[in-house]
């Protein structure tokens, strides 16, 4: 008879694991809380306004590529991408920006104006990036780590030097480069993996060969084109999909999951895979002695920020804007150091400007513009109706001065998401958007096990499990994890 997984969340992390079980003979049904699909990916709509709530980088294509053809069919019967043009622009200053694009002739030119031989410097170091890319890929990513001694074995010993796995990300970079802005364009990304360059192993340079060197996309129609045909993709593959669906239980008899319950009902299942947060699920679902993890364990973790986020929809263009747009602050590592070393609100701060409007016409009416404010802050703040309203004016004014104009008069739509709200919708722990960071202390077999510890057939696959944080990382978790699940006798 067909056995029966419980898939609880509906995520990346969910959808991915969902359909490559269904592929491998599984009899699969995915329960999600929220009336849509796609998690911390979903779309607030406001009159003629399409928000993509959440990614809105498309990173690693080559990963989405896989994934739909480990299915036998060509992702572009899905969704279809294009690449940006430019990639982002950064501003250091009102007034002061540079563009990194897909010409590789223009960014050395931006390089070597910001620092003298920085095009060169630019080539050695995007060479050392794509190398260690290159073998993380082959090597590290799609493995599931379930001993510190297949982690910490030969190949990583050597290997792991050469990937400066054992350095940080700051100091590496400080050996090619000087100027404070070149340092931050190969930087900034760790904020993508919750991480600060202080923290985070050097080996993520290879950020920079994804950014720079494999390039930057988006879906035509936004990131819900990615969650469509993921949906698509579930359906062909005959998942059953339950929407406003929240499980409130897993039921465990003799040290193995027997079922869910969602809203008091009963769903038996042979096995279950939860992509739901983490920490919560594991405090909220299991009983204790069913953990794996203690409420310690959790308390101790070193959290990614979370997402300070402000929705915008104006009704005229500004022509300041691309697509992506950054601003760094300078120096920012006060923004960093409230982050990561004293959880607060920062005093001064670098932020992401999505303006998807610029180049995608369904987001906005015509001759208007769809923007998101996002900073990244400490989880487990305060985020009283007081602080937003205060964080709000503070980014606009901000935002205001860095291009020039006044906007505020031309706001038709606004929406404030942070905290609460990521813990509402999502049941983040501690309102967290990004789960937990990418340190040393918390890669690879750091992170928290794909498997349950102590319920024989309970995984997990999402942002918290390795590889980790980023829509592409969830994509190779699920594929790692569901491999593994039917390879065994459960
Ligand atoms: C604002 C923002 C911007 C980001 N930008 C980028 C970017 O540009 N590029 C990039 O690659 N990554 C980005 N990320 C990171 C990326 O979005 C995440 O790493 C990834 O989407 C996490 O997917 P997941 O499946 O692990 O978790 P989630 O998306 O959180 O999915 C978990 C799902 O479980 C559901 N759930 C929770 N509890 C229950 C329950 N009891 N029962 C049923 N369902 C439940 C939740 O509702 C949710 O749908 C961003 C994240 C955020 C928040």
């Amino acid at each position: 008879m067909q056995k029966r997984i419980a898939v609880v969340g509906g995520g990346f992390g969910g959808l991915t694991a969902a359909a490559y079980l269904a592929r491998q003979g599984w009899k699969v049904t995915l329960f999600e809380k929220n009336d849509q699909l796609g998690g911390r990916s979903r779309v607030w709509k406001s009159g003629d306004f399409s928000f993509d709530m959440g990614p809105s980088w498309y990173l690693m294509p080559e990963v989405f590529d896989q994934f739909f053809a480990d299915f036998g069919v060509d992702r572009r019967d899905y969704y279809t991408l294009y690449r940006l043009d430019p990639y982002y622009r950064v501003f250091f200053r009102p007034g002061e920006y540079v563009d990194i694009s897909a010409d590789r002739a223009a960014v050395e030119a931006v390089f070597e104006q910001l620092e003298p031989d920085g095009a060169a410097k630019l080539r050695r170091y995007l060479a050392q990036a794509e190398y260690k890319y290159n073998v993380a890929m082959q090597q590290f990513l799609y493995k599931e780590y379930r001993s510190i001694f297949q982690f910490l074995n030969w190949r990583l010993m050597t290997e792991g030097l050469k990937l400066n796995v054992f350095s940080r990300l700051d100091g590496f970079v400080e050996r090619y480069f000087k100027d404070r802005r070149a340092k931050q364009i190969l930087e900034y990304a760790m904020v993508f993996l919750g991480s600060s360059p202080r923290n985070a192993p050097a080996l993520y340079s290879i950020m920079s060969h994804v950014d720079l060197n494999l390039g930057v996309f988006f879906p035509h129609g936004g990131m819900t084109s990615l969650v469509a045909g993921l949906a698509r993709l579930l359906q062909q593959q005959g998942v059953e999909v339950r929407t406003a669906a929240p499980v409130e239980r897993i039921v465990v008899e003799n040290g193995r999951a027997a079922a869910v319950e969602v809203r008091g009902e009963r769903f038996p299942a042979d096995a279950v895979l939860v992509n739901a947060d983490y920490a919560w699920a594991e405090t909220n679902l299991l009983d204790a002695g069913q953990r794996s993890y203690s409420q310690r364990y959790w308390n101790s973790r070193v959290m990614a920020p979370t997402m300070f986020i402000v929705y915008l929809g104006l009704n005229r263009k500004l022509p300041q804007l691309v697509h992506h747009n950054l601003y760094f602050t300078d120096p920012w590592d006060d923004h960093f150091a409230a982050i990561f070393d004293k959880p607060r609100w920062p005093d001064t701060f670098s932020y992401y400007i999505s303006c998807a409007s610029f180049d995608d016409p369904g987001v906005a009416p015509r001759e208007h513009e769809n923007l998101f404010f996002l900073i990244p802050v400490a989880a487990g703040l305060d985020d009283s109706d007081q602080i937003r309203r205060h964080w709000y004016e503070k980014v606009l004014t901000h935002f205001e001065q860095l291009i020039g104009e006044r906007v505020r008069d031309s706001i038709v739509v606004e929406r404030i998401y942070s905290h609460r709200d990521f813990s509402a919708d999502y049941n983040a722990f501690q309102g967290t958007a990004l789960g937990i960071s990418h340190t040393l202390g918390q890669t690879a077999v750091f992170r928290p096990s794909q498997r349950s510890r102590k319920v024989a057939n309970l995984f997990y696959s999402g942002q918290y499990t390795h590889p980790g944080v980023g829509v592409p990382m969830t994509f190779i978790a699920s594929k790692v994890i569901c491999s593994a699940i039917t390879q065994e006798q459960l």
